[in-house]
C-alpha cells in the first residue's frame, strides 16, 4: 500500500478556480497533486459567476469556461469536471462545497489543491477553520514567494486552524488567467500556456479579443 493511504478510503483532490481561462499552471498543479499525493482523482470545480455579479467585463461566459475546462482535462482520465458550484450559480463558498462533499462521500479524504497565492491568502477566505477541518490543503510553490515564507505561513495555519498541509513540488509556471486575457486582448498568442484545444476554442469564439472586450464594457 502506498504511504499515507488508509484502507478503503478514497483520496480525492479538489481543484477550484475561476478558470477564465484554464491554463497549464492549473493542469500542472493538479497533476503534481495527483501524483505526489497518490490521489484517486482530481475534481475540477469552476466557481460560479452569474452575469449580474460579474465584475470582470473581459470574462468568458459560464458555458465557455466549462467548455474550456472540458477540453483541457480531456487528455487526463484522472481529472473530472464537477459542475456543482456553477450549477448553483451565485457566489459559492468553498467551505459550503466542502461540507457538502464530505457529507455525500464520508469514506473519502479530500485534498484541496491551491497555489501559493491562495495559501498566503487563506486567512481571508470565508471560515478557513471549516475548510481546514474538512480537508487537507495541498499547496504549490509559485515563484513569487520564497519557500521560507510559505513554510512560515503553513506553520501558522497549522497552529491556528489545525490545518494539515502538504507542500507540492510543482514546476514553476509563472502565468495567470489575467495575464492570458491581456495577451489575447493585445492580439498575442497564448498557445504555449494552454492546451491546443483551449487555444483553438478561444480563438474561434474570440472570447478575450479586443473586439469582445470593448463590446462588453
Ligand atoms: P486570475 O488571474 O484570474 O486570478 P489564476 O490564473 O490565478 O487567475 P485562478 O482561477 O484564480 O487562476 O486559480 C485557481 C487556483 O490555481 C488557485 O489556487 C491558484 O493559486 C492556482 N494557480 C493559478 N495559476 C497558477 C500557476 N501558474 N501555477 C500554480 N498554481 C496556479
Ligand atoms: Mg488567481
Amino acid at each position: 500500500m502506498e504511504a499515507g493511504r488508509k484502507p478503503g478510503i478514497r483520496r480525492i483532490g479538489i481543484m477550484g478556480g475561476t478558470f477564465d481561462p484554464i491554463h497549464n499552471g492549473h493542469l500542472a498543479l493538479a497533476d503534481a497533486a495527483y501524483r505526489q499525493l497518490t490521489l484517486d482523482e482530481v475534481l475540477f470545480l469552476p466557481a460560479g459567476n452569474p452575469p449580474h455579479k460579474r465584475t470582470r467585463p473581459e470574462g468568458a461566459t459560464d458555458s465557455q469556461r466549462l467548455a474550456m475546462v472540458q477540453y483541457a482535462i480531456s487528455d487526463y482520465p484522472q481529472f473530472v469536471l464537477d459542475q456543482e458550484e456553477m450549477r448553483r450559480g451565485g457566489l459559492s463558498y468553498t467551505k459550503d462545497t466542502l461540507l457538502r462533499m464530505k457529507d455525500e462521500k464520508p469514506d473519502t479524504e479530500f485534498f484541496f489543491i491551491i497555489g501559493a497565492d491562495s495559501l498566503m491568502a487563506m486567512d481571508t477566505w470565508y471560515h478557513p477553520e471549516i475548510i481546514c477541518r474538512c480537508c487537507h490543503l495541498a499547496a504549490a510553490i509559485r515563484d513569487e514567494y520564497p519557500l521560507e515564507v510559505l513554510q512560515g505561513k503553513a506553520s501558522e495555519l497549522e497552529q491556528r486552524y489545525h490545518a494539515s498541509i502538504f507542500m507540492l513540488n510543482t514546476p514553476r509556471i509563472p502565468i495567470s488567467s489575467t495575464e492570458l486575457r491581456r495577451l489575447c486582448r493585445e492580439g498575442r498568442s497564448i498557445r504555449s500556456y494552454v492546451p491546443a484545444a483551449v487555444a483553438d476554442f478561444i480563438e474561434k469564439n474570440d472570447i478575450y479579443g479586443s473586439q469582445a472586450y470593448n463590446e462588453r464594457l
